[in-house]
């Protein structure tokens, strides 16, 4: 496999293309970035923390049956992934409130979803991601309702993976943030990165925070804790 032209930079990541037309290359940057890009840091060893991660979970998420992007894990900081025709909107779970929901609704961080909810935010950092709807999402043609009720039942699977390995690690996953595309056979196909970037875990008995919320609310010892965190589920980083 040969590395060939960027293709994006995104805030955290840059994509590569390769010589192969269906693969592409995720280099994980140690870029942190928060509030729509507006605080950013290099934080050491991030990248390579987060690529790992990523692998780690998305491994577990194909032995379960969740179709991911995933092929190969290339070097510290690089994956190699399926190319993805990526659907511009974020997905949501959310089994206790925080960040956002608390914000918008005014309930207490903290409080258990029962059931967990389910919410789509555009990808559009110019607009603040907004939150959008099954018909937002239809009438601007971003996805199909099939394709909206499959996003959403992968979304809840992930759900069921990964909440009980959190748990048996002494945390509890909060939220998280996945992104979905289309291969090129029309599938969805679990895209982008699950990582502490990207999802709330807090520590069981303490409550602490020990995921992105470090960076945002200048908490301090962040790659410290995703390194803690992959220690808890089996992986020394
Ligand atoms: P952002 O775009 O939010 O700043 P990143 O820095 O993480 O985020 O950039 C990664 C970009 O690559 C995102 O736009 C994401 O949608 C896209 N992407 C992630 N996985 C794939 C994939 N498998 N195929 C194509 N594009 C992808
Ligand atoms: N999230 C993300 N990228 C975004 C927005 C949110 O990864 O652009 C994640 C965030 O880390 C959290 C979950 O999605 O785990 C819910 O985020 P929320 O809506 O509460 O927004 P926040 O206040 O964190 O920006």
């Amino acid at each position: 496999m040969q590395k060939k032209d960027e293709l994006y930079r995104g805030k955290a990541k840059t994509v590569f293309l390769t010589d192969s037309d269906d693969k592409l290359v995720l280099f994980f940057r140690n870029d942190t970035s928060a509030f729509d890009g507006e605080k950013i840091e290099q934080l050491e060893r991030k990248g390579e923390v987060n690529n790992k991660f990523n692998h780690y979970i998305m491994q577990k998420l194909e032995a379960a049956g969740i179709q991911t992007q995933v092929e190969e894990l290339l070097s510290d900081a690089e994956c190699l992934v399926k190319k993805l025709d990526m659907i511009p909107v974020e997905c949501v779970v959310r089994n206790i409130a925080a960040g956002s929901m608390v914000k918008r609704l005014g309930v207490e961080e903290g409080l258990v979803l029962s059931p967990p909810t389910f919410e789509f935010f555009l990808k559009n950092d110019a607009l603040h991601d907004p939150m959008v709807n099954d018909y937002h999402i239809t009438a601007f043609g971003w996805a199909t309702q099939d394709q909206i009720e499959e996003m959403k039942r992968l979304t809840f699977a992930v759900n069921n993976v990964l909440k009980p390995l959190f748990e048996e690690g002494g945390m509890l996953l909060v939220d998280y943030k996945l992104e979905f595309g289309l291969d090129a056979d029309g599938n969805i196909v679990l895209g982008d990165e699950f990582t502490p970037d990207g999802c709330r875990l807090w520590d069981k008995e303490t409550r602490k925070k020990l995921d992105k919320d470090r960076f945002r609310q200048g908490l301090g010892s962040v790659v410290e804790s995703y390194i803690e965190v992959a220690k808890r589920i089996g992986l020394e980083l």
